[in-house]
């Protein structure tokens, strides 16, 4: 029989020493754990502060409902993305998006920008005005910004009317204050001949491929966290150590500290977000870029409702500022199974950092009640979740201080991946993509 060897363990059962420390046990650190056992690697720890794994991977499933957290569906054009969330799932629903925009008391079709015949004549007005101004003044230098460059694709009619008001509430950031590198993988920007088309109706643009997530899947069991269970089962018997919160990496002499002892590494993985990281290692010459790095609070709540009075959108923007939400989706739309016998609305508001939630359930209720959505008689149930950091804001020197950081916790040999370890707005195909290159960092020459 071949002997077991013995791992040194601390009173609180974490190991003394592991080959391979994975700092949070989100996607990205799960994927990189199963992509390093792929390898043959055996000695892997995963250290995650929560009580759980998952990160913003979380499923409700109390009282018979099946809510995810977070509203998450999967689209790629990642081959190899699309076939591991397939396989850790298991079967999968398959829809063509159906997406809205509220809209002055009604609702038009979503992209705003491709569907500008649906507003009313001086809305249109505004909008036509706007880009022929634009037009005239025929600016080609390089936007600096997100407001010059959605000014320049867009026009300040859509920007003022959509654009602008919608994005300010996402990222509680002005556009001026934001890159717009990001912006091709969430949209598709129509280009003269799609405006023209927006505006004028008739051979409507867009008509093909509209956005990155046009197509999209969703477990058939589970919600969300069926991916992470999928992955807990195909990391066994690794098993991510919970409750371990990382307080100090020592990259010096290879420790990391958390609140249940410490532990040595040969190599390390940091998923988590990229300032916390270069603090914990104490890189004081990152410390004035990562004091530029911004993110938001996501505070979304499940709705389990009896009825709810919305078109069939899957999901829905909410440009308008006096609405406390960005967000509208319609998750029975997506899991049929998520409230037996009625709807499931998640609704999502950005908060600013430092800002506060109080009241917001209270408030999001009575604007839902105030619009028609959902009726008070109607709600079974509220849950409330929150997450931070959840959108890494996209700063104007994102392109220099992200990189740096970067290479200076690599040169420490801490491999630092993933939404925000890298600060970049990953979807779960690109969390995917970035676990299985650090792990690549690792086992590849
Ligand atoms: C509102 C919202 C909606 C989204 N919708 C979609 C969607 O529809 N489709 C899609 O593809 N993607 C979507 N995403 C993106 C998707 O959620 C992410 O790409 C993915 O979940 C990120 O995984 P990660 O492991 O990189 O980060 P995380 O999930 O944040 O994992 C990091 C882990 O590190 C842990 N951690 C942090 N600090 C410490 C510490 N000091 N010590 C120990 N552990 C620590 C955290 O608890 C967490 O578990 C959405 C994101 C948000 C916020």
């Amino acid at each position: 029989m071949p002997m077991e060897k013995k791992v040194k363990k601390s009173l609180s059962g974490l190991p003394e020493r592991a080959e391979i420390v994975i700092l949070g046990a989100g996607l990205t650190g799960l994927i990189a754990a199963r992509e390093l056992l792929l390898a043959g690697r055996r000695d892997i720890l995963l250290l995650e502060r929560e009580a759980g794994p998952g990160g913003l991977l979380k499923t409700n499933r109390s009282a018979g409902v099946t809510i995810d957290e977070l509203p998450h569906v999967f689209f790629t054009k990642d081959k190899r993305a699309s076939a591991i969330f397939r396989k850790m799932t298991g079967p999968v629903h398959s829809y063509r998006h159906r997406l809205g925009v509220m809209w002055k008391g009604g609702y038009v079709d979503f992209p705003f920008q491709d569907n500008i015949s649906q507003l009313g004549l001086e809305d249109r007005k505004v909008v036509l005005r706007s880009l022929l101004e634009r037009r005239l003044e025929e600016n080609s230098a390089r936007p600096g910004n997100l407001e010059e460059y959605s000014l320049r694709e867009l026009g300040g009619g859509i920007v003022d009317l959509f654009f602008r008001p919608y994005n300010e509430k996402l990222w509680r950031t002005p556009l001026s204050g934001m890159d717009y590198a990001w912006l091709s993988s969430k949209i598709r920007l129509p280009g003269a001949a799609g405006l023209a088309d927006s505006i004028l109706g008739g051979t409507r643009a867009g008509k093909e491929d509209v956005a990155p997530h046009a197509e999209f899947i969703y477990p058939r069991q589970g919600g969300i966290a069926s991916l992470v269970e999928g992955l807990l089962r195909a990391i066994r018997p690794v098993s991510p150590f919970c409750g371990a919160e990382v307080l100090k990496i020592d990259a010096g002499r290879k420790v990391v500290h958390t609140g249940r002892g410490a532990v040595r590494y040969g190599r390390l993985i940091s998923t988590l977000p990229l300032d916390r990281a270069v603090r914990l290692a104490g890189l004081k010459d990152c410390y004035k870029a990562v004091s530029r790095l911004r993110a938001t609070r996501v505070v979304c709540l499940q709705y389990a409702l009896s009825a709810v009075n919305l078109p069939p959108y899957h999901w829905i923007y909410v440009p308008d500022p006096a609405v406390p939400f960005y967000r509208l989706t319609r998750a029975d739309l997506i899991n049929p199974r998520a409230v037996p016998g009625g709807k499931a609305l998640l609704v999502e508001c950005s908060i600013p950092e430092g800002g506060s939630a109080a009241g917001l359930e209270k408030r999001v209720t009575a604007s839902l009640a105030g619009l028609g959505i959902v009726k008070k008689k109607d709600i079974r149930k509220v849950w409330l979740s929150s997450h931070y950091p959840a959108y890494p804001v996209p700063h104007t020197r994102r392109s220099e201080d992200v990189p740096f950081c970067l290479r200076r916790l690599s040169a420490s040999g801490i491999i630092s991946a993933g939404r925000f370890g890298e600060w970049s707005i990953y979807n779960m195909d690109h969390s995917i993509e970035a676990g299985i290159s650090a792990a690549g960092k690792i086992t590849l020459p």
